[in-house]
């Protein structure tokens, strides 16, 4: 079944088109859940007990939520049809794509998903501030800038040459990072998780975060939501290097997860 789902001639229009809507469904629905998980959960439970968390006490539209959904789902489009073109690259043989965990050591498998986050974070972080050069941020970036207060729905609202851009990094790993099918897969349910929980509006991580060994690297709902106010800082995507090498990490940042985290003592 999976082999025969594997070869299938992704190159002719019929099967290709098959493949993305396919493809769309699970990535858009992908989206839906994770982000109605977390609406839900922010909105009914996690809004109830850790009031001093909310980022935005901004009352969430309708028609913005609408809005986020369907930029969305056009997102979602976008990222099928360049998971359709690696469809077509992979069996042509041209992508690093492997299918049998004894083609490399193990210790290589989670080897490759670290590099692969790194390398993503990086070409997401210079894309995100070549994005924020004035004419380039009217063309492509201004639309998912539109929610300044995000909502967990604001993951993926993307214009669609933006979203292309994004997506653009993952055939071009393929080309060179031999990965896994599965870690593959891991890699883009990290990308809908990260994006759901840096825009849910709320801060999910623990107090003191800031300061652990691995916390102060990762990014999260404070960290992006005060890219979404202030411009100019925080540009990151998992994991704050970048932003604190090139000096774009918002002055204060520290001070204000302490206050939302409930964290009273000043930390220096
Ligand atoms: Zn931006
Ligand atoms: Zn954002």
């Amino acid at each position: 079944m999976i082999d025969s789902l594997l070869n299938a001639p992704y190159h002719q229009p019929r099967w290709f088109f098959l493949f993305v809507a396919i493809t769309f469904t699970f990535t858009f629905v992908r989206y839906l859940l994770f982000s109605a998980v977390f609406h839900y959960a922010g909105f009914v439970w996690f809004r109830k007990f850790f009031q001093n968390r909310v980022l935005n006490h901004v009352p969430q539209t309708r028609a913005q939520i609408w809005r986020e959904i369907w930029r969305s789902a056009l997102a979602s489009l976008i990222f099928a049809v360049f998971f359709g073109f690696i469809i077509v690259l992979w069996q042509a043989g041209y992508t690093k794509i492997y299918l049998r965990w004894s083609d490399y050591p193990m210790l290589y498998h989670p080897l490759s998903f670290l590099i692969a986050i790194v390398l993503h974070e990086t070409y997401y972080y210079w894309l995100h501030r070549w994005m924020h050069l004035p004419k380039i941020y009217r063309l492509l970036h201004q639309w998912h800038h539109e929610s300044i207060h995000t909502t967990s729905m604001s993951a993926f609202s993307f214009h669609p040459l933006e979203a292309g851009l994004q997506a653009l990094f993952i055939p071009l790993l393929m080309l060179v990072l031999p990965l896994h099918l599965f870690v593959l897969f891991f890699l883009l349910l990290l990308m809908t998780l990260s994006g759901t929980i840096n825009h849910c509006g709320i801060e999910v991580f623990p107090k003191n975060f800031e300061r652990h060994w691995l916390g102060k690297w990762l990014i999260g709902a404070t960290h992006h939501d005060l890219h979404h106010k202030r411009f100019q800082f925080n540009y990151g995507l998992y994991f704050t290097f970048w932003d604190r090498w090139m000096k774009t990490e918002c002055p204060g940042f520290d001070k204000i997860f302490r206050e939302k985290t409930g964290n009273t003592e000043n930390g220096d």
